[in-house]
């Protein structure tokens, strides 16, 4: 290297060194001498790990070097390097490795990344904040939701001794009355069961007892549950009794398959058609379908409802039926279990739910 060249380096904006296969440092530039805060003479010679962190050290020997050596180079490479005080400097390395009359050396620029390092160090603290609140919002609701069943389930059973006439005759006006309580008591529970259902799936309190289980059984188990509602709707029923076995919990896996055939009764008018499907998806896992003929989703809501509290804005969610939970707890076991749950419909054509689970 000529004096000019080398002299231009020494104050290059980057830091330089080079050194040979032996890692004995063969130059370095005042720039990142400077920056680590040594002297020339306490580097020269000196094996290229003094100026690493320990962790760095173990990263140039496992990973680092030998990458150089394979490919020749490496590019944007994030290493940890320590000043003569101690300190941790943050660098991306670039590096490429050549032959000269048999000597390898291997030349190395590193930049210093204060932005990045702040920006990472900003998003970490944002991350565990937000996580931090979460968790609190999911104990909040947990507890809130505890302490309200409480009265709520008092509210329901005086209603039914009044409709029962344990306090002397009711009169139907009166009974109106109570049954609108009633429905509303009904209504309230269900949606503070859900909401401690979501906050204790969310803040990871729910176990999951993974078996091998027949879909056949759940599917058996299930439909008896809405089959007087369809009735009562006129809807037909196609369902084919799968031999598949999946992995899942049975509980969880019955609660998410009564949540999508609960929804298709509901959303599906007079007449209509309710079909189960099991299909292979992929080689390991198994897909079950409840597809209906019923009012659908429009488009930028199918992925939306999903979330908590989301309902389209249908004569049900104006009639105060339904939480909008149901969906949100439903996708969160599927994946809990290991699965997944999808929507596909258009307004008007009716709905395809897709839970997919591996197979047993
Ligand atoms: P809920 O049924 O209690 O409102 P869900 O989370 O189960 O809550 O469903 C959220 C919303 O998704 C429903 O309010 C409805 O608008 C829409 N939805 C769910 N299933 C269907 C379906 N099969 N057909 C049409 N809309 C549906």
């Amino acid at each position: 290297m000529s004096e000019t060249a080398a002299d231009k380096l020494d104050h290059a904006p980057c830091g330089f060194v080079s050194f040979g296969d032996d890692s004995r440092i063969t130059y370095i530039n005042s720039t990142l001498l400077d920056r680590l805060g040594y002297p020339i003479e306490e580097l020269a010679g000196k094996h290229v790990e003094t100026i690493l962190t320990v962790p760095a050290r173990i990263f140039h020997q496992t990973h680092f070097f030998p990458l150089v050596k394979l490919h020749g180079r490496a590019q944007e490479v994030f290493m940890l390097l320590r000043t003569r005080e101690g300190d941790d400097v943050g660098m991306l390395c670039n590096a490429v490795r050549h032959e000269r009359d048999g000597i390898a050396t291997t030349e190395c620029v590193f930049m210093e990344v204060h932005e990045r390092r702040k920006f990472e160090d900003a998003l970490l603290q944002a991350r565990t904040a937000a996580d931090e609140a979460n968790k609190a919002k999911s104990n909040f609701l947990a507890v809130m939701s505890h302490e309200l069943r409480t009265p709520l389930n008092a509210i329901g059973g005086y209603v039914q001794l009044l409709e029962m006439g344990v306090h002397g005759p009711v009169t139907q006006p009166q009974l109106d009355a109570l049954a609108r309580i009633d429905r509303s008591q009904r209504h309230l529970l269900r949606l503070i069961n859900d909401v401690l259902n979501l906050a204790r799936i969310e803040s990871g309190r729910v176990d999951y007892v993974s078996e091998t289980v027949k879909l056949a059984d759940v599917i058996g188990d299930t439909l008896p549950m809405v089959e007087p509602q369809m009735a009562s709707k006129n809807l037909r029923l196609e369902s084919k009794v799968p031999s598949d076995l999946v992995k899942a919990d049975r509980e969880k896996l019955q609660q998410v398959v009564l949540n999508l055939l609960t929804n298709a009764t509901k959303f599906t008018p007079s007449g209509g058609t309710v079909t189960v499907e099991v299909k292979p998806h992929g080689a390991a896992e198994v897909m079950l379908s409840v597809i209906d003929t019923g009012i659908g989703i429009p488009e930028d809501m199918v992925n939306k409802i999903f979330e908590p509290f989301v309902q389209v804005d249908t004569s049900h969610a104006r009639a105060g039926e339904g939480t909008g939970l149901g969906l949100a707890i439903s996708r969160d076991l599927a994946r809990g279990m290991g699965g997944d749950l999808w929507a596909e419909s258009r307004l008007g054509a009716g709905s395809a739910f897709h839970l997919v689970l591996q197979r047993g």
